[in-house]
């Protein structure tokens, strides 16, 4: 298993945020997700595909979590890395490419490492690529903490071999088909690394500091029990926060920022009280009760077979139903699958959603018509 630091590069957008979250999360465990296999396993892939490594790849594809569209994410992967490795040895012919590398900013972060899934470097400018396999989330690479983390841990390990003047870090997110990079130079990742870096670690590490709930808050362990994030999802409780009897556009656009993290604490809150109450932990106005269940067959196939003999028609009985695209993609392959299906493919218009400005999809055209379509929707 995989060391992980106090101040961790993943976690560093958290602990800048709200330094005493660092020690503060030591008291709870950090559970692993068939997600976190899954990233750990297209990694392996990635690698050993860039590394042309016959027998790892082999061995990978034994992996239950293994499937030709992780091979076929993982390829591209690597096509884009050598693809960058190219253009870089144009320019400098001893550029090199680093995988899975232990990145030291202890430097500026006590005890600080994390691991750069590629890194390639030259005179001019390096390159950070990361692998993120996760399609939940879409991570911008933009003034993006853990990039700027990885970039010091290069730079520290690199600037003495090459005369790199800026990085470009990169986000490559393949599921949702995410390729996000910023640039930035060497001086202004130092001097953030002086002015804003070195003091916020300082505190974390120490375990000092403000509480300050944001969205750093979702990847949070503590989040179910913190009262500064509690205070600040009930904010808009209090009555001095609302601006008259009835709600005007701006508190109802003020929460609306905030709807989905409150979703999200809430489902937290209650997973956790869940959790201790079947541990035996009796909740004040509580009580673990059987949940409604529906009716079902103890086996299918003895009712067919019952059902059958006793005459009824089997088209009674049974129905036909086609796989969904995803299922007969993953049988038959996407690409034979499109050859012989693809024009029969529609995507409908999806129903019109509520969401943050910055969201990259086109604005609703509500002028269409469409909206009459629409005014029965369940939101
Ligand atoms: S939930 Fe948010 S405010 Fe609370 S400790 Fe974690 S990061 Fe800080």
């Amino acid at each position: 298993m995989a060391a992980h630091a106090i101040l961790g590069a993943s976690s560093s957008h958290k602990w800048l945020n709200c330094p005493p979250s660092a020690r503060l999360e030591e008291q709870f465990e950090n559970p692993t997700s068939v997600y976190a296999e899954e990233g750990t396993l297209a990694h392996s892939l990635g690698e050993a595909l860039i590394s042309n490594d016959s027998k790892a790849i082999k061995d990978l594809k034994k992996n239950p979590l293994y499937n030709s569209d992780m091979q076929q994410h993982c390829e591209d992967y690597r096509d884009f890395v050598l693809e960058l490795l190219n253009e870089a040895k144009a320019i400098t012919p001893d550029a090199s490419l680093l995988l899975e590398q232990r990145l030291d900013f202890s430097k500026w972060v006590e005890e600080g490492f994390g691991t750069g899934d590629a890194v390639i470097v030259a005179d001019g400018v390096m390159r950070i690529i990361d692998l993120k396999y996760g399609q939940g989330v879409e991570v911008s690479a933009h003034e993006n903490t853990q990039m700027m983390l990885y970039a010091l841990g290069a730079y520290n390990s690199f600037e003495m071999l090459y005369d790199i003047k800026s990085i470009i870090m990169t986000i490559y997110q393949p599921r949702i088909k995410n390729y996000s990079s910023y640039e930035i130079s060497v001086v202004d990742l130092l001097t953030w690394a002086v002015n804003v870096l070195v003091p916020a670690a300082k505190l974390a590490y120490e375990g000092k500091g403000s509480y300050k709930a944001g969205d750093h808050c979702r990847f949070c362990r503590a989040k179910h029990l913190c009262k500064a994030l509690a205070e600040y999802n009930l904010e808009y409780t209090e009555p001095e926060m609302l601006s008259s009897e009835l709600l005007s556009d701006e508190d109802i656009a003020a929460i609306l920022t905030r709807a989905d993290g409150i979703r999200k604490w809430l489902t937290s809150i209650e997973e956790f009280a869940f959790t201790e109450a079947l541990n035996g932990k009796k909740w004040e106005g509580f009580k673990l009760v059987e949940g409604r269940s529906n009716r079902t067959y103890s086996d299918a196939d003895k009712v067919a077979e019952a059902l059958v003999s006793a005459g009824i028609d089997p088209a009674l009985i049974y129905e036909k139903k086609i796989k969904t695209i995803t299922a007969l993609e993953k049988d038959l392959g996407k690409k034979p699958f499109n050859e012989l299906v693809g024009e029969l493919i529609i995507k409908p218009a999806g129903k019109p959603t509520l969401v943050p400005e910055g969201d990259k999809r086109p604005e609703w055209n509500s002028a269409d018509g469409a909206a009459e379509d629409f005014k029965n929707v369940n939101i």
